[in-house]
């Protein structure tokens, strides 16, 4: 398998501004931001996606989130920050070693939120149920 560029990020054979690094994971800044500050939590042992991704590994990227997103937001006077994943093609995944987006927000910084559409409470509630089923 060819190495990913989060790969190789890790293993420093391309650079990278990165500014923490932990047994698990390491955190950069994304080559294109959508805002300042956006940054990028990477396990460093590599999974494709959040759904392959074990446990373990998954209770310390999100431990990492915790720790290093206020530390960001102050770095560049944000008070807020979206946390995201994209996972699968489909959802905009371009990079596929599992990595959680950190995106400082700013009053006005252009940023859209993803549109709402309506439902009816009946196409709702059979969805839901249909879920419930396949949980069993
Ligand atoms: P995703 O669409 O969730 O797979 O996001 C991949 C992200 O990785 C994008 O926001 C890219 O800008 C970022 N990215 C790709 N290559 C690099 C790189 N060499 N250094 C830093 N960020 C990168």
């Amino acid at each position: 398998m060819e190495k990913s560029v989060f790969a190789k990020i890790i293993d420093r054979e391309i650079p990278a501004d990165i500014f923490y690094e932990d047994e698990y994971t390491i955190v950069f800044l994304d080559a294109n931001p959508n805002t300042k500050g956006h940054s990028l939590v990477v396990p460093k042992k590599h999974f494709v996606n959040i759904f392959d991704t074990d446990e373990e590994t998954l209770l310390h990227v999100m431990k990492t989130v915790r720790k290093i997103t206020p530390v960001i937001c102050k770095a560049v006077e944000s008070e807020g920050a979206n946390i995201t994943s994209n996972n699968g093609a489909v959802a905009g995944q371009v990079v596929f070693h599992m990595h959680v987006h950190i995106i400082p927000r700013f009053t006005d910084d252009g940023l859209k939120h993803w549109e709402g559409h309506s439902i009816s409470s009946d196409e709702s509630r059979d969805l839901a149920e249909k879920i419930k089923m396949l949980l069993i």
